[in-house]
């Protein structure tokens, strides 16, 4: 795709020229304005609607314009919107009771995003090694083609050269393993590592699900050699894989847990949550953030995370997801240039052996949204409320589209 908007796009959604203008060229943007969304469904500024397989990259998991968001986004800021973590307030106290009764933590920290969330994982173990150990022990060891967001301390962590490229030097003291290879941890994990930093499942690393061995032995070792293990569920947790948390289809809990995308369906929040042994190390001082769990956004994440817990859409989500993944297969049983379907509930890949982006696009012309990472792995991370018939929609329009990738012209 090209970072400006055709030109035919650009006399329908006159937004675009104006980004086009004012703006950082950051993001390489698809060439639609989007100024309404319904569920599953968006549409653009010229009238057009898409079917959205994408949901703000696994955010909006009770889909777009959710009437539960929009009730309870009206009576808390009709409340109390924003005051200090000088203060308690309770949507925050509430929501941070919630999360640790449904995971293995005990303590909860609120932040703006996933970078945040990281930052603050990555904060509070070389803190708890420094008072433990030592200053020595501030190694964290992360995985190749990981992603961990983009601040200095996120992007150093983040085990894609592309996302490092130009902002050397970076923060010291990360070091990088091939992932589901314990052996190599096993090398890398010496005394001067405080953590291991894991995704459950590699989501911007292109849909890759570990094998369970590899994550109990990632706690073995962690466990044998006094590190902390850090899981990043930023992408995959709140719901995404059937299980609120990802590495619960695993059995394997970590230490540290980092959750945004979904927490909130859209409003910019994150969490790092711990056990309880890590709590020292994060005393009055230790860290803080001005908009960390607002009432605001804290009140529609307490909403959305007990709609995802008791409305049945862990089930749905399984269900549709297994639903999802069986008619995928189908076509990589059609098209041999189709590698591989993978992925848990609602998260799911589909490995080409062809480049992804003209399909891309091909799939936005014909009125569906979704995605493509490491070129050519199609990453699909919709709603959590997707319907099978929106399934066989997208499903029906791949099919046509990949046949014309089968036999072009
Ligand atoms: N960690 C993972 C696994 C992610 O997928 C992302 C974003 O895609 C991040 C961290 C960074 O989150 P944010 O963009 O909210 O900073």
């Amino acid at each position: 795709m090209t970072m400006s908007g055709t030109e035919e796009n650009k006399k329908e959604q006159p937004t675009i020229a104006l980004a086009d203008r004012y703006m950082f060229p950051t993001y390489a943007r698809f060439p639609i304005c989007l100024v309404r969304g319904e569920g599953c469904r968006v549409w653009d500024e010229a009238g057009k609607s898409y079917l959205d397989f994408v949901g703000g990259i696994a955010v909006c998991a009770l889909g777009h314009s959710s009437p539960l968001v929009a009730r309870v986004l009206e009576e808390q800021s009709r409340k109390l919107v924003h005051v200090s973590n000088l203060y308690y307030t309770q949507p925050q106290t509430e929501l941070a009771q919630l999360l640790v009764e449904h995971s293995f933590a005990d303590r909860c920290f609120f932040c703006n995003s996933g970078a945040e969330a990281n930052e603050a994982a990555i904060k509070l173990a070389r803190r708890w090694a420094h008072e433990k150990y030592g200053p020595e022990r501030y190694h964290i060891v992360s995985m190749a083609n990981s992603f961990h967001g983009r601040t200095m301390a996120t992007l150093s962590a983040t085990g894609q050269a592309k996302i490092q490229k130009g902002y050397d030097p970076l923060l010291q003291g990360f070091k990088f393993v091939p992932f589901n290879d314990l052996e190599a941890l096993s090398q890398a994990v010496d005394e001067s590592v405080c953590a291991v930093i894991i995704e459950p499942i590699q989501g911007e690393g292109g849909v890759v699900v570990p094998a369970r061995v590899y994550l109990e032995g990632v706690r073995r070792l962690c466990d044998e050699r006094g590190a902390l293990l850090i899981y990043d569920e930023v992408q995959v947790g709140m719901g995404r894989t059937g299980r609120l948390f990802a590495h619960e289809h695993f059995g394997v809990t970590p230490d540290i847990m980092s959750l945004a995308k979904a927490l909130a369906n859209g409003l910019p929040m994150g969490a790092m949550l711990a056990r309880e042994a890590l709590t020292p190390a994060f005393g009055p001082g230790s860290h803080a953030t001005t908009f960390g769990g607002t009432p605001l956004v804290s009140a529609v994440a307490r909403a959305v995370l007990t709609s995802i817990l008791e409305d049945g859409w862990l089930d749905h989500c399984r269900e549709v997801g297994d639903y999802f993944k069986g008619r995928l297969e189908t076509l990589r049983g059609k098209y041999g240039f189709v590698k591989e379907v993978r992925g848990i509930g609602l998260i799911v890949g589909m490995e080409l052996d062809v480049p992804g982006g003209p399909i891309v696009k091909a799939c936005m012309d014909e009125g569906f949204l979704i995605n493509c990472t490491q070129d050519k792995i199609l990453r699909f991370v919709p709603p959590l409320i997707v319907k099978k018939e929106e399934i066989d929609q997208l499903v029906e329009a791949l099919d046509r589209i990949l046949g014309s990738v089968a036999s072009p012209g």
